[in-house]
């Protein structure tokens, strides 16, 4: 049986596209590319700070630095002024003669890096929010002002702003395990969330009362590391690289307003109400989530103006960052969630007015499931309290214990499905980004990937855990087949600013590519358990891609450089096409057995069309009978005695097994594979037999390891087989399944009937005009 044979030119198999690779050895005669050569030669070399395993080296280290800050919210001005004193001890073998500072805000100052090399390509239209930042930069008085710098004994020390990074030099360089002290002063002009679509913002809400968002509001220390010494990356658009710290800050604010913030309230009894203090401790073993601030407490809370101010005390300890809201008009509720080592963490939102009534049924409830799914998945929640705030911000962004997020309903009150589940997936995906990067503390402003993609893979695991079928589309492989295709890929492994699409390449393809490991490549218990090693090798430190992958390869010991040269370093996509399948049966050796199968074929064959027009000609032999002889008598598949001699003679040398296995009768399928998209892959194959029973089987991608373009597979079986089906639940990313079928399948598709279209002439438009009037 020869069916459904699918003809593959060479000329598109020569067009196959493998990536150029930086590999060291190339086999340059017959363009052999070898998807299963060892990463090690792209990887950085281990050392004594990262070992070959993927966990931290003996000698691993880290920089860690105290803030101590007093910060003034002026809401009047919508202005920042702070006083940080900050001290900064050097954990590296390295002596520091400067330290580099990022100062975010400076993205907003006229001709920032940022600002300027926006490309705005000319198109029908320009979003009015980009129209309104090139205006309000360049019109406005944005970015830190400095007032002075100096040590902790008040002498000034010399500074130089780059852009978003400013460098301190010190009067001597830092010595290992040395602490130098730093004191600024500083403020800067908080943006308008109408204008800007950023971070750190403010809004006016409709009962007139304003609604602070309050990020990268202070001069934080960049991150100084083992493999590039200082972060100092322009703020383009990649977040932050930091290092771990401790937090003492003072936040002043008007007297009703309500101030959330990452870190422990030191002085509750200061700036709580009995009541509410009370309610936060019933929040802690509460069913559901219960106001600690009630929509009409809120409200009241709002008109209450006085001109006071009021301090918020917080503390944060081992935290990347720190952020904070403040509003007035906050809306806040909590429920307590235990976490599997015994601790009660406070889920908590805080939100306006506008936010209802969507928030107060599913922001909290976001938060518990984040808790729950990703604390089981990677390590337990280790901060007191976990906060979503309804920010002026697009989207989410999240910071230490305090994620801000967007979504609201209609003025009013109702909301899309896109709406609802949009505000469940952000909250997640904003909480969620607490174990990476704020736990797991990768860097940002390089691999944007670390912390986005293994977020989205975790947030979209967390949602399946929320409601069944539930709207869900980063982490599905089929979903990203199609954009896999695309000329303007990148691989995931690009710098950060350099995506030209970050929700596909930072965040779906590797959401997507996770979940083809878990799914189909090393199983979910293999894929678990390895994840779960990587969340505790480099909790409170700071991994490398590399650490990630050797990591896993280490922990599951499953050899994965194959997938991660294909899926994060190549932009292949994967496109298999099952070529054609063949079946064969055993030659027996037996000559009357083989000479009737041959006789059987050849009388398949369908006839010429001459022959059968011919049929009923009268041929000379029919004329004259005396030409016909012993040919005529005896066909080429006649079998003489001495054939079935030498076929005794045969069988009687052999072994038993060998006779056994001469006469199996079973069928040997032979299925031709060919490689269309680059992508190396398991073959997963569904297939149905003649007598009605299904099986699946599931080829390893090795399959591939001499032969990337082309491999076959054998498949003994004593069933006939009807069909197959490659990849059956879509779960590899192929992006053409058309060549997936055996026999071919017709495609079921929709199309629309285009009526004429008739547009009224300028005549008619003032006809109409008329007849209006
Ligand atoms: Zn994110």
């Amino acid at each position: 049986m020869k069916a459904g044979r699918i003809l593959v030119s060479l000329a598109l198999n020569a067009a196959l596209a493998f990536p150029v690779f930086a590999d060291a050895v190339v086999q340059s005669k017959a363009g052999h590319h070898d998807a299963f050569r060892q990463m090690e030669e792209v990887w950085p070399t281990p050392t004594e700070v990262r070992a070959a395993s993927g966990a931290p080296g003996h000698e691993y280290w880290q920089q860690f630095v105290q803030y101590d800050i007093d910060v003034r919210l002026d809401d009047a001005t919508r202005r920042i002024e702070g006083r940080a004193a900050i001290s900064y001890e050097n954990r590296s073998p390295d002596p520091l003669s400067y330290l580099w500072l990022q100062m975010d805000q400076n993205r907003f100052k006229r001709h920032s890096v940022s600002q300027e090399s926006r490309d705005d390509p000319l198109g029908k239209s320009i979003p009015i929010t980009r129209m309104a930042e090139i205006t309000i930069v360049e019109d406005g008085d944005f970015g830190y002002d400095i007032k002075s710098i100096s040590d902790g004994k008040g002498n000034a020390l010399p500074h130089s702003v780059v852009d978003t990074m400013m460098r301190v030099d010190l009067p001597t360089p830092l010595m290992p395990g040395e602490t130098a002290e730093l004191v600024v002063e500083y403020g800067f002009n908080i943006v308008s969330a109408k204008h800007v679509s950023n971070r750190t913002a403010y809004e006016i809400l409709e009962n007139g009362s304003p609604n602070y968002f309050i990020s990268m509001w202070y001069p934080r220390l960049a991150a100084y590391t083992d493999y590039a010494g200082w972060i100092v990356k322009a703020f383009l658009y990649g977040e932050p690289a930091l290092d771990f710290a401790d937090f003492d800050v003072s936040i002043e604010v008007p007297e009703n307003f309500t101030v959330s913030a990452t870190g422990v309230l030191q002085n509750p009894d200061a700036v709580l109400s009995r009541a509410e203090r009370d309610r936060l401790e019933d929040a802690k073993t509460a069913k559901k989530p219960v106001f600690i601030i009630t929509p009409q407490e809120a409200q009241d809370r709002t008109a209450r103006e006085n001109g006071d101010s009021r301090i918020w005390h917080y503390k944060a300890e081992n935290v990347r960052d720190f952020a904070f809201a403040a509003s007035p008009s906050f809306i806040w509720d909590a429920k307590g969630f235990e976490t599997a080592d015994g601790r009660t963490v406070m889920a908590q939102s805080l939100y306006p007015p506008e936010a209802e009534p969507l928030w107060s049924r599913y922001s909290t409830e976001a938060i518990l499931q984040t808790l729950e799914t990703y604390g089981r998945m990677t390590m337990d929640y280790p901060y007191p309290h976990a906060t979503s705030i309804n920010a002026p911000i697009r989207s989410g962004m999240e910071y230490p214990m305090l994620a801000a997020n967007a979504p609201r309903p209609e003025k009013d009150g109702t909301y899309s499905r896109r709406t609802k589940y949009g505000l469940i997936g952000v909250v997640i995906h904003e909480v969620g980004h607490n174990w990476f990067p704020m736990i797991v503390n990768s860097d940002e402003r390089h691999w944007l990937w670390m912390d986005e993609g293994l977020n989205s893979f975790l947030d979209e695991l967390t949602i399946q855990e929320w409601e069944e079928d539930v709207p869900s589309v980063r982490s599905e492989p089929r979903h990203l087949a199609r954009l896999m295709t695309r000329p303007n890929q990148q691989p995931i492994m690009t710098q950060s600013d350099a995506y030209i699409n970050r929700g596909i390449t930072g965040y779906a393809k590797v959401a997507a590519a996770l979940t083809v490991l878990r799914e189909t490549v090393m199983g979910r218990e293999a894929f678990d358990t390895a994840f779960k090693e990587y969340v505790s090798r480099w909790a409170f430190k700071r991994p490398q891609p590399a650490d990630f992958f050797r990591t896993v390869e280490d922990a599951s010991g499953i050899d994965l450089d194959w997938f991660w040269r294909g899926w994060f370093y190549s932009t292949d996509h994967v496109d298999i096409s099952l070529d054609q399948v063949t079946r064969a049966t055993i030659d027996t050796k037996n000559p009357d057995v083989e000479a009737a199968w041959k006789r059987d074929q050849k009388a398949a064959l369908p006839r010429s069309i001459t022959a059968q027009r011919n049929d009923g000609m009268e041929r000379r032999t029919d004329r004259e009978p005396n030409l016909l002889d012993f040919y005529n008598e005896h066909d080429e598949f006649t079998v003489a005695p001495k054939d079935r001699k030498g076929y005794e003679k045969l069988m009687a040398d052999m072994e038993p097994w060998e006779k056994e296995l001469q006469n199996l009768g079973s069928n040997l399928y032979f299925l031709d594979f060919s490689n269309k998209g680059g992508l190396v892959m398991p073959l997963i194959l569904g297939i149905d037999y003649e007598d009605g029973s299904y099986e699946e089987k599931r080829i390893p991608a090795q399959i591939w390891q001499r032969n990337q373009s082309r491999v076959t597979k054998l498949i003994v079986t004593d069933k006939e087989i009807k069909k197959i089906v490659l990849d059956p639940h879509l779960e590899t990313a192929d992006a053409d399944m058309s060549n997936n079928y055996w026999p071919g399948k017709v495609d079921d598709v929709r199309i629309e009937l285009q009526r004429r279209k008739t547009t009224p002439n300028l005549m008619q438009k003032m006809n109409d005009d008329d007849k209006q009037d």
